[in-house]
């Protein structure tokens, strides 16, 4: 059934277009955006107030199918994507088994089109079993459906292999995504190396094991010619080398999630894993820096890291709880309360944070609302109140610091492929 989303205010940044219009989907793709469309039978949604934006992508999560279907899988991830006003994801290898072969990259592939609320895009593994040694089957996996290679959760920390992986990843124009942290430096590490680290008597993973191996890639992108991208950047100093190698002209990207614009180490509840994840909260300085490259464009996209624990895991001491939060429901309303509202940046360049700018990096063929494009397509407002129950979420994991906030903005509908997969 043809869709028509009436009277919103849409925003396409792909087509630099800012007006009230109608936005028209049949057969799964857009059909047109203009005042007064109206099809046959088409389901209405009124969009009166809302902002009508491209179908959201997160250019990375955390599914956790294969192997940790207790903690999420993939049809709970996509149905919390869904209702984050996300539409596409993108899937880390660090499953069980790792995704670093066809074989997974497939099943990853059937599983999504059978289960998923979303699009879901798998990234496969740089090395066999992240392990960090061999290279994986890359080739294979891209032909399987791979749109990148990443060992995230893990660095890559040879730099031999790494500058191999980056050969390769160009060879099959596939950009490569790095986990920045030098291992020896943050060895031990539970929160950011600091006055807070310092006073509660937990040890630190310093700013530094990002920044040298943000350098350290930044070289031997530089090498290789490789499409480059740092995940999860969390550095005032990573930043600046980031901003610096753009500058150059090397094809680097860099991506940020809503925890690290949002939070400090000041403002972590005392041993609350909730708090826990990597790269750690860091110190004001660092946020700021995070802020203003996201307003400047330095940091194409706004990630959420979603990284479902059950509570069996996250409810040990703060020491031996796995790192990372969900993020998926709370990513878009974190963006708006944080970085909108206050002026930090302006609506536009955050949906471009949202679309045009992991589209950017990932090359999905998505993240606009031009005639022919897929049908998808996030609707949100900035006025609606509501507060986010963790234990409401359609994530099988609880794991996050924002229960029970109460937010003033978040995501109205979800449209994917020309279907309404979510509305609020
Ligand atoms: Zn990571």
């Amino acid at each position: 059934m043809p869709i028509v989303i009436k009277n919103g205010r849409v925003i396409d940044p792909a087509s630099s277009s800012d007006r009230v219009a109608d936005v028209l989907i049949v057969d799964g793709r857009i059909a047109g955006v203009a005042p007064n469309l109206s099809s046959p039978k088409a389901e209405v949604f009124d969009a009166t107030g809302m902002i009508v934006a491209p179908g959201f992508i997160d250019m990375h999560v955390h599914l956790r199918e294969p192997g940790f279907e207790h903690a999420e899988n993939i049809e709970s991830g996509s149905r919390a994507a869904a209702a984050g006003g996300f539409t596409s994801v993108c899937c880390m290898p660090n499953t069980k088994p790792v995704n670093d072969s066809a074989t997974v990259t497939s099943y990853i592939v059937q599983q999504a089109r059978a289960k998923a609320a979303v699009n879901v895009f798998p990234i496969g593994a740089i090395t066999k079993g992240s392990a960090g040694e061999e290279l994986s089957a890359i080739g294979a996996m891209k032909s399987a459906g791979a749109v990148a290679i990443s060992d995230d959760g893990l660095p890559v920390m040879n730099a031999r292999v790494m500058r191999r992986a980056m050969e390769f990843a160009r060879s099959y124009d596939l950009p490569i995504i790095q986990h920045c942290e030098d291992l020896n430096l943050s060895a031990g590490g539970d929160m950011h190396e600091g006055a807070q680290s310092v006073r509660w008597g937990l040890r630190g993973i310093p700013a530094a094991s990002e920044d040298v191996m943000v350098a350290r890639d930044l070289v031997l992108a530089q090498l290789t010619g490789a499409r480059y991208h740092v995940a999860h950047i969390s550095t005032r100093n990573a930043v600046a080398m980031v901003e610096y190698a753009r500058r150059q002209g090397l094809p680097v990207t860099c991506e940020t999630t809503p925890h690290h614009f949002t939070l400090t180490d000041q403002e972590m509840a005392p041993y609350d894993s909730n708090y826990k994840m990597k790269p750690p909260l860091r110190a004001s300085c660092h946020r700021d820096a995070i802020v203003s490259a996201l307003a400047s464009g330095t940091i194409a996209a706004i990630a959420t890291d979603h990284a479902p624990h059950p509570g069996s895991e996250k409810m040990q001491e703060f020491e031996r709880c796995p790192f990372g939060i969900i993020g998926l429901e709370t990513a878009l309303a974190l963006a708006l309360e944080e970085l909108v509202a206050p002026g930090r940046i302006t609506l536009t360049r955050m949906v471009e944070a949202f679309t045009t700018g992991p589209e950017s990096v990932m090359r999905l063929g998505r993240g606009t609302l031009a005639p022919g494009a897929p049908g998808d397509v996030t609707v949100f407002s900035t006025e609606v109140d509501w507060t986010y129950d963790v234990n409401q979420s359609f994530s099988r994991s609880r794991n996050s610091p924002f229960h029970q906030r109460r937010f003033k903005g978040g995501p109205m509908a979800t449209v994917v492929d020309g279907e309404f997969r979510w509305k609020r």
